[in-house]
């Protein structure tokens, strides 16, 4: 019962240089993240260490999960590993930029874990680098071969440059 990645951090702030490992797992739909790269039951594994600092708790470790999309080139269904390194700081009052907060003993992981998922899985996501994609014409997977269509020809407008670009003493 409760957010498990709710940390009480009273006996951390207690004494500064004092470390605590956290490892917990989630699902996503507990992270209130909606989107189309993640099946609501997908996991995510959160293995970070807590240190207490004079202004505040470093928080450094890795979030792991996995992906899944459609190649935006051949459209083939596609999932990928995700593996995000965190470094960040908590603090009580944030005096460093972009520090996430400590309200009362509590420091709640969430946010972070969150933002690491949502940057580092792909928005546009390719099966392999080299992918062939589609056929614009006969819609067929090139990947497995040429299809047969002909080959657009060229603009007979640029034709003209091209010469032009072979021989500019002409
Ligand atoms: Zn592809
Ligand atoms: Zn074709």
């Amino acid at each position: 019962v409760g957010n498990p990645l709710l940390v009480n951090v009273a006996e951390l702030c207690r004494r500064s240089g004092t470390r605590r490992d956290i490892a917990v797992d989630v699902r996503v739909d507990e992270l209130a993240i909606e989107d189309p790269r993640w099946a609501p039951d997908t996991g995510v594994h959160v293995a970070v260490q807590l240190e207490s600092l004079l202004d505040g708790i470093v928080v450094e470790g890795e979030v792991r999960s996995t992906w899944q999309g459609d190649c935006r080139r051949c459209l083939r269904p596609i999932t990928g590993a995700l593996n995000g390194a965190v470094h960040e700081l908590y603090q009580r009052e944030c005096t460093a930029e972009e520090s996430f907060p400590i309200e009362g003993e509590q420091l709640d992981l969430t946010e972070m874990v969150r933002a690491v998922l949502l940057i580092d899985a792909p928005l546009v996501p390719v099966c392999r680098a080299d992918c062939a994609g589609l056929c614009p014409t006969c819609g067929a997977d090139l990947n497995d071969g040429p299809c047969g269509c002909a080959v657009a020809p060229a603009d007979p407008r640029w034709a003209a440059l091209d010469v032009w670009r072979v021989d500019p003493e002409r």
